[in-house]
């Protein structure tokens, strides 16, 4: 995947799409990504591989509508505690 282009694109969709537009998509394409799993989780025919590029594609526009700072701290907490959990 070219990094720079999928940053690029994303940002230039929430200048292009709005906001709004982009918080309910993820809304949307986090519940798609939901109801695949469970799909799996069940042994029927999925597609979550699709999903999460889809829950991907909208974290990267909502990391470009939130507090950047907030969610770097967020996840270096998050992280630093996962990697805890591990020890
Ligand atoms: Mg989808």
């Amino acid at each position: 995947m070219d990094i720079d282009k999928f940053k690029k694109v994303c940002k230039h969709a929430v200048q292009y799409f709005g906001e709004t537009s982009r918080k309910q998509l993820a809304q949307e394409e986090c519940a798609e990504l939901i109801q695949a799993l469970s799909k799996d989780l069940r042994g029927k025919k999925h597609n979550v591989e699709e999903e999460i590029a889809d829950v991907l594609i909208m974290i990267e526009q909502l990391f470009n509508i939130y507090d950047m700072e907030k969610m770097n701290n967020n996840l270096n907490m998050k992280i630093d505690r996962l990697d805890k959990l591990m020890e």
